[in-house]
Order: structure tokens, then sequence, then C-alpha cells
């Protein structure tokens, strides 16, 4: 297990005990152990804060708890989008940003609008291919978005090769980690320049808040994403970045127990007759069953379980499983009976037998 410096007054501790450590108060007498919901829109003159939207504790709490996490510096926004956008924001005018052709809907969604408003040219490529995304990063290159596995293909990029790659052409290196989290993966010290988060999904866990993060070691870039986090004002709400911090403290047991869930259930669906394929990157929670029969049979499935919920998301406590393709946006290499499924802590036994009747009722 890597041991990561935390800022505090404990020097060296491994990821698990950060989960739980990192972003209190400090230990000291009457100190809450948790920080307070800071309701704040301004400050007495004089001191760093001054106004609600420069900066506010409970925000600082939960992005240091994920800085020590991925190692570097975060900053916490409205949203994933919000942060992705910000990043985006950054892009010199005229200039390309290569990304994962299945990254996630909003990101490839965004980045078209920027496109056809002459702002930004884009070059999807297929992140596992790393000759391929190599041979993308030109001198026109500002910014390489790579996601890692994607969304809801379950691709998986060679992280040291791309941005050691991205690094030697002179572009900026992004992860989006949500799927991951930095308890399975901390692209940061796999050479990526900036990590992205839908903390929205397992850092908070409990899909009852939206919020995103960015986190970087690269000063110049901290300066720039604070900066337009000021101007822009995609602010993430005081409650929701308490509840992402109160999330956090189990994300290594949570992520620990949904792994465990997505493998088990992963070994059954590939012998099951219903299942033409499975895929699944060997870690993590999220797992796409492609069914026989395609789309209608697809829906059959997402309509009948009772304890799977049929929802869009991911990450949280509970199960949950949706077709891709019912959303109009969604790529079209994307196979109509693709369901993505998002693995959560229950009783796999339970999860299994709910599964395993959805996907009786497709006709053999
Ligand atoms: C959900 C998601 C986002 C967007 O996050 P929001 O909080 O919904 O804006 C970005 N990237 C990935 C991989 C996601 O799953």
């Amino acid at each position: 297990m890597a041991h990561v410096t935390a800022h505090d007054d404990v020097p060296e501790l491994t990821l698990p005990t950060l989960t739980v450590k990192a972003g209190r108060p400090a230990n000291e007498p009457d100190q809450p152990l948790n920080v307070p919901l800071t309701m704040a829109s301004t400050y007495v003159a004089g001191g760093e804060t001054e106004y609600g939207r420069y900066g506010n504790a409970t925000w600082a709490a939960f992005e240091s708890a994920i800085g020590a996490l991925e190692g570097g510096r975060a900053i916490s926004f409205a949203s994933g989008m919000a942060a992705i956008s910000t990043l985006f924001d950054l892009v010199a005018p005229g200039e390309t940003v290569v990304a994962a052709r299945h990254c996630y809907q909003g990101t490839l969604v965004q980045l078209a609008s920027l496109e056809r408003r002459g702002l930004v040219k884009v070059v999807l490529v297929d992140i596992d291919d790393t000759a391929q995304v190599l041979a993308a990063l030109g001198e026109e290159v500002g910014l390489l978005w790579v996601e890692s596995p994607t969304n809801p293909a379950l691709e998986v990029a060679d992280l040291p090769a791309l941005c050691a790659g991205a690094r030697a052409a002179g572009v900026t290196a992004v992860v989006d980690n949500t799927f991951a989290t930095p308890m399975l993966q901390r692209p940061l010290e796999l050479g990526a320049d900036v990590v992205v988060h839908a903390a929205t999904k397992y850092i908070s866990g409990h899909s009852d808040a939206l919020i995103g993060v960015v986190v970087t070691g690269d000063d110049e870039i901290f300066r720039a994403v604070d900066e337009k986090r000021r101007t822009m004002g995609a602010l993430p709400g005081t409650l929701e970045a308490w509840l992402a911090l109160r999330g956090l403290r189990t994300l290594h047991l949570r992520v620990e127990r949904a792994q465990s869930n997505a493998r088990e259930l992963v070994r059954r669906l590939r012998t099951h007759p219903r299942v033409d394929r499975v895929r699944y990157p060997d870690f993590g929670a999220v797992v796409a069953i492609e069914v026989a029969g395609g789309g209608m049979a697809a829906d059959l499935v997402t309509h009948s379980t009772r304890l799977w919920v049929h929802a869009t998301s991911l990450g949280g406590v509970e199960s949950s499983l949706e077709r891709r393709r019912r959303w109009k946006s969604e790529s079209q290499t994307i196979p109509e009976g693709l369901i993505r499924m998002s693995v959560g802590i229950e009783d796999v036994e339970d999860l299994w037998r709910d599964l395993a009747l959805a996907l009786d009722t497709v006709p053999g």
C-alpha cells in the first residue's frame, strides 16, 4: 500500500487511513471532529477569503482530503461538468483537444459545442489504442483528455505511456478518474498533470449530491483553475461539500465491497445464456453487459429488476443499471443492448437473484 504524506500532524498514512483522517479540524480541545457547515456569502474584511465566491472552510476541508488522496491540490466545483467545463476554458483558442471517443457524454457534448463555436478543434481517439493516441499528439494540441476506464465501453488506457507521450509533446494531460477513484488509480503519480472527478459518484457515494473536483500538482494550472472558479462562479454548495466529505470517509470500504461484488457477478454473468458479452476491466464496480436480443431485450431486463434501481448515474451504495442507448446523445458505437451496471454494496447473493430473475424474462 502506497504511503502518502499528509499535510496535517500525522506524517505517513496509507490511503484507507487518509480517507478517514484527512481534512479534519485541528486536533485540539473543543474543536469539532468534523468541519462545520460554513454558510457565508461574505466575511469580515482584512482576511484571506473576503467573499463567498473566493473560498469556504467546508469546501477547503473536502478539498484537502481529496488532495491528500490524489497527491495534489484540489479545488471543488458545482458538479463534475462544472469542473470539466472549467478545464476546457483553459484551452487557448484554436488549439486541439484530443479526447477519448467513449468518454462521459456530457464531456463530449461540451467539446462538440465548443468546436461548433470555433473555440477548439476536437480529435476523438480510441483511448485503449496507445499508438493511435500518441500519433494524434501534434504541436497544435493543447489538451489530452483521458478517461479510464471509459464510460460505458470500459476500455482501459495505458496511463503512464499516454502521460509520458503528452509531456514529451508539451500537451497537458487530464484524467477523468471518476470510475477508478483514488483508491484504485492515482493518475498524478502516473504522470498526469490534472485529475478530475465527478465526486457526485463514488466519492460522495450516496446518490444525494452533485459536486466536482479538479486536482493538480502544477501551481500554474491550480492558479488558473482557481481564478476561473472565482470569476465563472461554478461553486460547490456548502452542504454538498460537507456531504461529499462525509461520504468520502467510507470510500475505501465501499470501493472494496462494490468491487468484490462486481467480480463475483461478472464471474456468473460470463456463463449466462442471455448475456452475449461482459465488459469488465477487472477493477472497479462498473460492469457493462450486452444482452442477447439487443435493445428490446435489454429494456426488458432494466424494467424487470426489483432490487437493482433503473436509473442513470453510478457510484452509489445502491446497485443501479440502465440501457445506455436509451439516451439519444449516446455514441452510436455503443451497442443497442448494452446495459451499464453500477454495482453497489448490498449482499451479492441478493443482487444475483434479482438480476438472474430479470435476465430470465428475456426470451431464449
Ligand atoms: C457523471 C460523470 C461526469 C459528470 O459529473 P456531474 O457531477 O454529473 O456533472 C463526468 N465524468 C464521468 C466519468 C462521470 O461519470
